[in-house]
């Protein structure tokens, strides 16, 4: 039985072990922090636009069941706001646990507090890697998804300064890229202006720190719309990492998310500012809590790849999520995780990897993003299902559909029903 090492539990690394193990490989998740899901813990919408169809996409072939937690874990299903249709929002409250158990009883192992910081190589080869504890893990193939996010010196020479996120650097201490510990050659992406890196595009509030009608809309609806006085105003679009939501409605609305607490879609928002919005007068930052400054930056050190996900350069390296690439969201770590988990099954035990058709949402994105990245244009720009560039190519190219059956035939016409569904093992 292969062994496949997964180092980063966000949701692409979550995602790469349903791959995995579903393929028939015995797996490990090593997470630096004491929660699984990374910024996904305070995220939460799920199939907003071209998402919807990546999702099922992701269903048919067979590695949709985190996709399916989303969808039993959310608190509002089919809502819409500015931009953003059929949108399901999940609760950040229950998420991590039916995530766990999950992976738990499909027989993962999850060792938290486990951050790598040392590999071992033959050559082009990983031996094992090794943690701040001095435990070795070992390995035939691993995956990178620690993310792109912070850690603390980039977000105070690129950012605002640390804002207190998720995260917890001071505590688990920072971010650290398995492709960067192996030597791999890695990227950055660019603001539109050239400066590095990119904002996290939203926060949250506490939602009981809310006006009462707030938080009975929000709990109605989903969402609360409420206008900024001109006076009160702060622009912020062009830093964010979402350009999906880099809309005008966005700088002159406070637009709020009920996931459990109240997702403002803004970077940052000063708070004293924002205490003088009717409504908002005792608002206080749940994540981050310095929510008033700044934010977490991300997109630093993504990785070159294949359209394997298989990472160039080193032999039995893959990589998934925000390390593939300037690919933003829960979606698209989801699903680059279950192809490189797949994946890195079929490299163990020598056989032909898989390659998502463009004809496909998930295969073309993939594809489209490698290329993108060559270019300094391309490298400035953020790549989502949910909108902006990518979501305008799924409606020119016809690659954006919304029913369901049409989805799901159209998966099976290509052949790659349950694709991810099976044991590819000797011993399946
Ligand atoms: C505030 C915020 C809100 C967001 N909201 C949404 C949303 O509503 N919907 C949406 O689709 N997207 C949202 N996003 C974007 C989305 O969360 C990410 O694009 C996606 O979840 C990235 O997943 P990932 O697994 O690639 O990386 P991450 O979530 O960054 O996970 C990486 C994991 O690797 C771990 N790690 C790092 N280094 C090491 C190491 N050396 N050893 C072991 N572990 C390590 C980290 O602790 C972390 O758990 C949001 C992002 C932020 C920051």
């Amino acid at each position: 039985m292969p062994k496949v090492t997964i180092i980063g539990g966000g949701w692409a690394g979550c995602a790469a072990a349903v791959g995995a193990v579903k393929a028939g490989a015995k797996v490990t998740i090593l997470e630096r922090t004491d929660m699984l899901l990374g910024t996904g813990l305070v995220g939460g919408i799920m199939r907003n636009n071209g998402r919807f169809t990546a999702t099922e996409e992701m269903i048919a072939m067979g590695g949709g069941d985190l996709f399916e937690i989303c969808d039993n874990t959310s608190r509002h299903k089919n809502i819409n706001f500015p931009g953003h249709n059929h949108v399901n929002l999940y609760d950040i409250a229950e998420i991590h646990g039916a995530v766990f158990s999950h992976l738990h009883k499909l027989g993962v192992e999850i060792i938290f507090e486990a951050r790598i910081e040392k590999v071992t190589m033959d050559d082009k080869t990983i031996l094992s890697v090794q943690d701040q504890k001095e435990r070795i893990f070992t390995g035939d193939v691993y995956i990178d998804t620690t993310g792109t996010a912070g850690p603390i010196n980039n977000c105070n020479k690129y950012g605002n300064g640390c804002a207190m996120c998720v995260l917890r650097c001071p505590s688990f201490g920072g971010r650290l890229s398995l492709g960067a510990l192996v030597g791999v050659s890695e990227m950055v992406g660019i603001k539109p202006d050239g400066s590095i890196g990119a904002m996290s595009g939203s926060c949250k509030l506490l939602k009981e720190s809310l006006s009462i009608e707030i938080q009975q809309l929000l709990t109605r609806e989903g969402v609360a719309i409420i206008a900024i006085p001109e006076e009160l105003a702060e622009n912020h679009l062009d830093i964010k990492a979402c350009q999906q939501y880099a809309l005008p409605d966005f700088k002159d609305n406070i637009i709020l998310l009920d996931t459990g607490h109240a997702k403002l879609m803004a970077p940052y928002f000063n708070l004293e500012r924002l205490r003088k919005i009717p409504g908002l007068e005792n608002a206080r930052y749940e994540d981050p809590y310095t929510g008033g400054i700044g934010n977490s930056m991300r997109f630093f050190n993504m990785s070159p790849r294949d359209n394997y996900l298989q990472v160039e350069g080193i032999n039995n390296l893959f990589c998934a999520g925000e390390k593939a690439g300037l690919l933003v969201g829960h979606t698209e770590a989801i699903v680059t995780g279950v192809l490189a988990g797949n994946n890195s099954v079929r490299f163990a035990l020598n056989k032909p990897m898989i390659q998502l058709p463009t004809e496909l949402a998930i295969g073309d994105a993939i594809a489209y993003v490698k290329e993108a990245m060559n270019t300094q244009d391309g490298m400035s720009k953020k790549y989502t299902f949910s909108g902006s560039a990518y979501f305008d190519r799924m409606r020119e190219l016809g690659l954006y559909m919304t029913n369901v059956l049409d989805i799901h035939s159209k998966v099976e016409s290509l052949g790659f029903k349950n694709i991810f569904n099976q044991n590819i093992t000797d011993n399946a």
